[in-house]
């Protein structure tokens, strides 16, 4: 075991502030990662501020950071896919049984002993839970280890593992959307790596936001439209024309406006996780044959899949790069959903 520079939360009310950690060392399927960049989810929000309780309690002290990327610089006995100096990514898992049905269909994050970066019970045993990337390094099982192209910005790279992914899976899972009408709710993190994933896959992007400063970044990020969510003429006009909508929304709001907005068959994805449930109307739903859904990031092989179709197409998220010092005043401008549209710590403010 070793000790590594982090930032913690004590509470759901106290400031993230400087600590050090334990980190396990390098067991043979282990790769020990130097992280150069994290990005901060809003799930690091409402982890920190224990949002989540009913489903998953936050273990104090939390260390967040689940968009993860560095270099790696050792690799135990048995490792084969990595050596010191490869550049690669941690995502939301960090490991799982590798033996359920989840597993074997390549959806670990549905594997009933799935183990999350953060806040999650330790199966080695070096702490009561696992501490994520708020941190100098992190020791991950090589199976959970993604390969990063070396062609992408890296302060960009790091929201990928998260927000990218978590976009990128709903979308290619509804199927062909080439030429079909998606919506995209919220434009923040994920909101603005569904636009540019939705956009390269050649759907006409329609972004909902309830802030109209937004427009002109919607447009610049890949959108075709925008319409402000909050103006109930400009949402009436669009009633059953989407095929396709993802909702990434991090509080409460109507869902149900959403759903009038769909086609025949037409499908509402929900990844946005607020702490109240939503109100659904039946209706909403018979008429039209429509369908409500969730999704959860993306397993292991398809987050590969996403990180080599962003090196091919050179996308990246849009960051503000910060050193992990400013990081509560990141955190009160994400809760007021002033971010553009990512914030990534440079972790060599660490040292
Ligand atoms: P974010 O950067 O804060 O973006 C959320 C956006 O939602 C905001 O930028 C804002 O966009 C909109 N919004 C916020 N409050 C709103 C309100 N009261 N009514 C309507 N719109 C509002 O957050 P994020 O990191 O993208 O995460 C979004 C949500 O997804 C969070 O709940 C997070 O925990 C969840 N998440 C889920 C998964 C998964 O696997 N399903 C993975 C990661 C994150 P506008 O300003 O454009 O309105
Ligand atoms: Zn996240």
């Amino acid at each position: 075991m070793y000790q590594a520079k982090a930032y913690s939360a004590a509470s759901a009310t106290a400031e993230l502030a400087a600590t050090s950690i334990p980190r396990r060392a390098t067991t043979p399927r282990d790769v020990q990662i130097e992280i150069l960049f994290c990005g901060i989810c809003h799930s690091d929000l409402h982890a920190v501020r224990d949002e989540w309780n009913s489903v998953m309690p936050t273990v104090y002290p939390i260390v967040p950071g689940h968009e993860i990327v560095g270099r790696v610089t050792q690799v135990g006995s048995e490792v084969s896919n990595f050596k010191p100096g490869d550049l690669v990514g941690v995502g939301c898992l960090v490991d799982s049984d590798h033996d359920c049905p989840s597993c074997n269909n390549n959806v670990e994050q549905f594997c009933p002993d799935a183990v999350f970066t953060y806040n999650a019970p330790d199966q080695h045993g070096t702490a009561p839970v696992t501490y994520g990337g708020y941190s100098e390094s992190i020791v991950v099982d090589e199976r959970f280890v993604l390969k990063v192209p070396e062609n992408l910005q890296l302060a960009g790279v790091a929201p990928l593992l998260c927000a990218g992914i978590t976009t990128y899976s709903p979308i290619r899972r509804w199927g062909d959307i080439q030429g079909k009408k998606v919506g995209v709710v919220g434009l923040g993190g994920l909101g603005h790596m569904g636009v540019k994933f939705a956009k390269a896959f050649g759907a006409f992007v329609t972004v909902f936001t309830t802030s109209p400063r937004k427009r002109e970044d919607a447009l610049r990020l890949g959108a075709d439209e925008v319409i402000v969510s909050t103006d109930p003429e400009q949402m009436q006009a669009q009633a059953g024309s989407f095929a396709f909508i993802l909702d990434t929304v991090a509080a409460e709001h109507d869902i149900n406006a959403y759903l009038g907005m769909l086609g025949l068959d037409g499908n509402l994805t929900l990844v946005g996780a607020p702490e109240t449930p939503y109100a659904v109307s039946a209706f909403a739903l018979l008429f039209g044959r429509k369908s409500l859904s969730g999704s959860l990031i993306g397993g292991i092989a398809e987050t590969q899949e996403m990180l080599d179709f962003c090196g091919a197409h050179n996308i990246t998220s849009d960051v503000e790069v910060i050193p992990i010092q400013q990081i509560n005043q990141a955190y009160q401008r994400l809760a007021k959903a002033d971010v553009k549209y990512r914030f990534s710590i440079d972790m060599a403010s660490l040292k």
